[in-house]
């Protein structure tokens, strides 16, 4: 693949997002960058022969990346049947549709954090062969959960040590990217443990992180409970899901635990659907309140945030992102912060080195849209153009 284009905007946001160049052009070749820079410079330096791809009154920024989601469910209010019933055919035939919605908005790479049987591992690589079209995929497969735990019908139920160190090489087997752990209780699973009470010990922790990092693999971890928070940063996971400072008593965040995060450079992936308004209905004024003056907190403190929808968990939709953005811009976070928990943030906590910004090099995986994000963020929304490894697929 030697197809070469010249994409010229108003506007090319090469990430992170104060790195702007206004008139700015970007040379793709062979599925990477091989230039950024001045469109009058590039337009005039580059062969005739190469195609251009000329955008008035639009902005080239990176890809966006969602850092959470869970491809094989549905979004409806009872997803676990969607999963457990469904024939494996259908549901990866699901799942690849979902996986292309997702794409349509602008994602261009996503980390599904607890799938069945690996069904992910197969989209992964029908996407990367140019079989499908769909964003490119970080598998976690089955998540480690304990008896009976969160999300425990998607295989990954450990109790004892051995049972650890199974489950991880099993998930490593299966094309894993990474370890996910279900290191608190969650909302989804019936009877299984509250949200802020913990489903491993500290002892566990350790364990999982070691034998993820013996299979070259990083951990994330679910963690709604505050002492739960607290043990998966000190057990050195890579990033905290949810991150929502929960204790029987309401909400109760630890500074310590935060500067540690800063330290560490563990991320947040605090995860929240483009409906999160009605989420804060359902919360109520006062806990709503407490749980933005954490966020802030967290931010404040240096805290590096990245972009999470849980996308198929009752409520999530897979074509909403820019609905979670809106979320943080809601609390004060400026357009440059949630460009940048979107892309060159996420790609960082990800372990990625090769998307998240525009620079010679990268894999072009890059989105162009109508307007400029940084002046406002529903531009997003108008995606006129997407590329996936230089592969134009709108
Ligand atoms: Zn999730």
């Amino acid at each position: 693949m030697n197809n070469k284009v010249l994409i010229i905007a108003d506007l090319v946001i090469a990430g992170p997002a104060n790195q702007v160049t206004v008139g700015g052009a970007v040379l793709i070749e062979s599925g990477l960058i091989a230039a950024v820079g001045a469109a009058a410079e590039l337009d005039s330096s580059i062969d005739a022969t190469v195609p251009r791809l000329r955008c008035p009154g639009a902005t080239v920024l990176p890809g966006m990346i969602d850092c959470h989601v869970h491809l094989s469910f549905d979004a409806s209010l009872d997803p676990i049947a969607a999963v457990v019933q469904a024939d494996p055919d259908k549901l990866s035939a699901a799942m690849a549709g979902r996986a292309e919605r997702m794409l349509a908005t602008g994602v261009t790479t996503v980390r599904d954090l607890g799938d069945r049987d690996a069904l992910t591992v197969a989209l992964r690589t029908s996407i990367s062969s140019g079989t499908r079209v769909g964003p490119r995929i970080l598998a976690a497969t089955a998540p480690l959960t304990s008896r009976g735990g969160h999300c425990a019908f998607l295989g990954g139920e450990v109790t004892t040590d051995d049972d650890i160190r199974t489950q991880i090489a099993r998930n490593a087997a299966a094309g894993a990217d990474l370890i996910k752990v279900m290191a608190s209780g969650g909302a989804l699973t019936p009877g299984g443990p509250r949200m802020w009470e913990a489903q491993f010990t500290p002892d566990q922790l350790r364990l999982i992180v070691a034998e993820a990092g013996r299979h070259g693999l990083a951990v994330a971890a679910h963690a709604h409970g505050s002492d739960t928070i607290a043990h998966c940063v000190a057990a050195g996971v890579r990033t905290i899901e949810h991150c929502s400072w929960r204790t029987a008593a309401g909400i109760v965040h630890d500074p310590a635990v935060i500067r540690r995060m800063v330290e560490d450079d563990v991320a947040v992936c605090r995860c929240v659907s483009g409906d999160w308004q009605l989420f804060l209905d359902q919360m109520g004024p006062e806990r709503a309140k407490a749980m933005a003056e954490v966020i802030l907190e967290m931010r404040e403190a240096g805290v590096r945030f990245i972009a999470g929808t849980d996308a198929g968990v009752p409520g999530a939709r897979f074509d909403d992102y820019v609905g979670m953005l809106e979320f943080f811009v809601s609390l004060g976070f400026t357009h440059a912060e949630v460009l940048d928990m979107a892309t060159v943030d996420a790609a960082h906590a990800l372990g990625l080195s090769d998307t998240g910004t525009l620079a010679p090099g990268m894999r072009a995986d890059l989105i162009v849209v109508s307007g400029n994000p940084l002046a406002e963020l529903g531009s997003l929304r108008k995606v006129r153009h997407i590329f996936t490894a230089g592969r134009q697929v709108s």
